[in-house]
């Protein structure tokens, strides 16, 4: 069997494309610039470079970045207030705080502080509610572009059993619920699951968020299933600093019918998602209309 790879950084290039020609509308016709305000707090090095990344790409695709960038002493009230601001300011549309925060300071509060309709990121209680309720709201980035890849290679995702291994908050109960959404037969499988191998031999669709270097072996993947594997892990291996999935990804292209690579498959996913649900986000808040996107 020829195992396809999906190709989420291309996938991800024409939606970021897509994006700046919806952003270009509508400036041209509501003469409104979409903006995005993304807040860090402290200088932690990743963080750093992932901000980076996301302002560079908000304006590439014609959008306004602010960056609020915070010393690692600000106080959790100082946080809170920028977020009530940013929350007040009518000409921002999405607001990203960067995780994670300093230990003195309560993510669960500061995020949700965030107002629903400009939480691009998708974690508020109230936008992760709406999710489960089948209600309109914001979606969290990485489940979002997931689901999108796995969409772009079949036509319906309709009664196909999907199993998602982890359940975190950020990624994989949204994304079970996306594939319920999609009337997937969905399984959550986590840390206590028994025989996760024969689990997720049952997927048709086998997504792996769970943070460990090839955890997924071969012999877990059903013949011609569709593979989505969320793992960044970097590991060092023949004296080199190596970014890998949690799928055994060598052993998987013997069984896959197709699998999204790492790098280069969900992961660019994240920030077009980010950006898409900054267009939609300003597109709802300032009645602009539907943006196909
Ligand atoms: P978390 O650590 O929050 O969650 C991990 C999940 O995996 C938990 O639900 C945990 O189960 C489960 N798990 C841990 N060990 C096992 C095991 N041995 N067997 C089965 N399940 C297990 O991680 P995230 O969800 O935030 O991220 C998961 C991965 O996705 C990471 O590698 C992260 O780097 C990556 N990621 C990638 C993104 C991207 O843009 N591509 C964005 C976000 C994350 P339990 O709940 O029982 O502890």
């Amino acid at each position: 069997m020829t195992m396809a790879i999906i190709d989420g950084k291309s996938f991800a290039l024409d939606l970021r494309e897509k994006l700046a020609g919806a952003v270009s509308a509508v400036k041209s016709r509501h003469n409104v610039q979409p903006a995005l305000a993304v807040v860090l707090v402290g200088e932690d090095p990743a963080s750093q470079v992932y901000v980076r990344n996301k302002g560079v790409a908000t304006e590439k695709a014609g959008m306004r970045s602010i960056e609020h960038k915070l010393p690692a002493d600000t106080g959790e009230g100082a946080v809170v207030a920028l977020v009530r601001e940013l929350n007040a300011d009518e000409n921002v549309d999405g607001i990203l705080v960067q995780l994670p925060l300093p230990d003195h300071i309560s993510s669960e509060r500061v995020i949700n502080e965030i107002h629903p309709d400009k939480d691009v990121d998708g974690l508020t209680e109230t936008n992760a509610g709406r999710l489960l309720l089948g209600k309109e709201g914001l979606v969290p980035c990485t489940p979002q572009g997931s689901v999108m890849l796995v969409k772009s290679i079949r036509d319906s995702l309709s009664g196909l059993h999907a199993v998602v291994v982890g359940r975190s908050i950020l990624v994989g109960k949204p994304l079970a619920m996306l594939l319920l959404a999609e009337n997937c037969t969905v399984t959550i499988a986590h840390s206590r699951t028994k025989d996760l191998a024969g689990v997720c031999r049952e997927a048709d669709i086998l997504c792996a968020a769970v943070g460990r270097a090839r955890m997924i072996k071969g012999d877990w993947i059903k013949s011609g299933a569709t593979v989505i594997d969320v793992g960044i892990n970097r590991i060092e291996e023949d004296g080199k600093m190596r970014l890998v999935g949690d799928v055994d990804f060598d052993e998987a292209a013997h069984r896959a019918g197709a699998i999204t690579p790492v790098p280069g498959g969900v992961g660019p996913m994240t920030i077009a998602c980010l950006l898409r649900n900054t267009v939609i986000a300003a597109a709802r808040r300032r009645r602009l209309g539907p943006v196909d996107i």
